[in-house]
C-alpha cells in the first residue's frame, strides 16, 4: 500500500519529467534575443502604450514569462499555445490548409486571439498585459523551427542524440544548446544580428502568420534530414545551422516588432 507521501513523491517525479522531457522553447537566451530586437525596432507610440500595459520592464524581462508560468497549474491549459504539430514534407497550400484544420487552441490558432486581445480597450490592463506577455512569447516560439514539428516525435523530443559528448535530445539543441554554444549574451547577440537595412528589414517583416509557419515547416524538414537519431553533434552541426538559426532569430524579432507598432500605434 503507498502512503500519501510516496504518492506525492511519485507525483512530483512524474511532474517534473513531464516537464523536464518538453524542453524549454528556444530557451532562455533565444526568446530574449528576439524580444530584445523587436525593442529595438518600436515606433514612438508603442513604446508608450507597451509602458501602460507591463510597466517599465523591457520585452525581453518578460519574453519567457509564458513558460514561466507552465509551473503553475492554473495556466496548465495554455501549454498547447507552443507548438504545432504536423506531418513533413507539405507544398504551401496544403501546409496552409494543415494548419488551418488543427483542432483544438495551438500556437497558430492563439496568436490572432491574443493579438484582438491587446487591442481591445474594453478589456482590463491585466487582461490586455497578459494577452501581449503570450504574444511576445509565442512569436519566438513560432520561429524555433521545431515547435512547427512533427508529432510522431513531439517536435524532436524524441530523437535521442549527444552534443559535444552530452545526451541531450534534438529539440533541445534547437531551443537552447546550439545558441548557447554563440557565447553571446542576449544584448550581444540582438547587436550583432540586428544590422539590416531598412529595406531588408521591411522585406523580412512582410508577409503573414501563415507565410512565417510554412518558413518554420520548411527549415524543420531541413534539420530532421541532417539529424538522424543517436547521432554525435559537434562542431560540424554548428556550422550546417548557424546562419539558418540567426536568421531566425532575426525575423522573429522584428515580426514582432511589426505585429506591437501594429496593434498599439
Ligand atoms: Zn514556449
Amino acid at each position: 500500500m503507498t502512503t500519501f507521501f510516496q504518492r506525492l513523491i511519485l507525483t512530483t517525479l512524474f511532474v517534473f519529467l513531464l516537464f523536464s522531457q518538453y524542453g524549454f522553447a528556444w530557451g532562455l537566451t533565444g526568446h530574449r534575443v528576439i524580444a530584445e530586437i523587436a525593442q529595438r525596432h518600436l515606433d514612438t507610440k508603442a513604446r508608450k502604450v507597451l509602458k501602460e500595459l507591463i510597466g517599465n520592464q523591457s520585452l525581453a524581462y518578460w519574453a519567457n514569462w509564458a513558460d514561466f508560468v507552465k509551473s503553475d497549474s492554473t495556466f496548465r491549459y495554455a501549454s498547447r499555445w507552443h507548438y504545432v504539430d504536423l506531418p513533413p514534407y507539405m507544398e504551401k497550400d496544403t501546409f496552409v490548409s494543415a494548419l488551418k484544420a488543427l483542432s483544438g487552441e495551438n500556437l497558430f490558432s492563439q496568436i490572432p486571439v491574443l493579438e484582438e486581445m491587446v487591442k481591445n480597450k474594453s478589456l482590463s490592463t491585466d487582461q490586455r498585459s497578459f494577452a501581449l506577455k503570450y504574444l511576445i512569447h509565442l512569436l519566438g516560439d513560432l520561429h524555433q523551427p521545431l515547435h512547427v514539428g512533427r508529432d510522431e516525435d513531439q517536435g524532436g523530443n524524441k530523437i535521442k542524440l549527444t552534443w559535444f559528448g552530452k545526451p541531450t535530445n534534438l529539440h533541445i539543441v534547437w531551443d537552447e544548446l546550439l545558441i548557447d554554444f554563440q557565447q553571446w549574451s542576449y544584448t550581444e547577440y540582438a547587436t550583432v544580428l540586428d544590422i539590416a537595412d531598412k529595406t531588408t528589414v521591411a522585406q523580412l517583416q512582410s508577409g503573414n502568420l501563415e507565410d512565417w509557419f510554412y518558413e518554420s515547416h520548411v527549415l524543420s524538414d531541413k534539420i530532421y534530414d541532417n539529424t538522424q537519431p543517436d547521432s554525435k553533434l559537434s562542431y560540424r552541426y554548428n556550422y550546417l545551422f548557424v546562419q539558418d538559426l540567426n536568421d531566425q532569430l532575426l525575423k522573429g524579432g522584428l515580426r514582432l516588432a511589426r505585429i506591437l507598432n501594429e496593434l498599439l500605434g
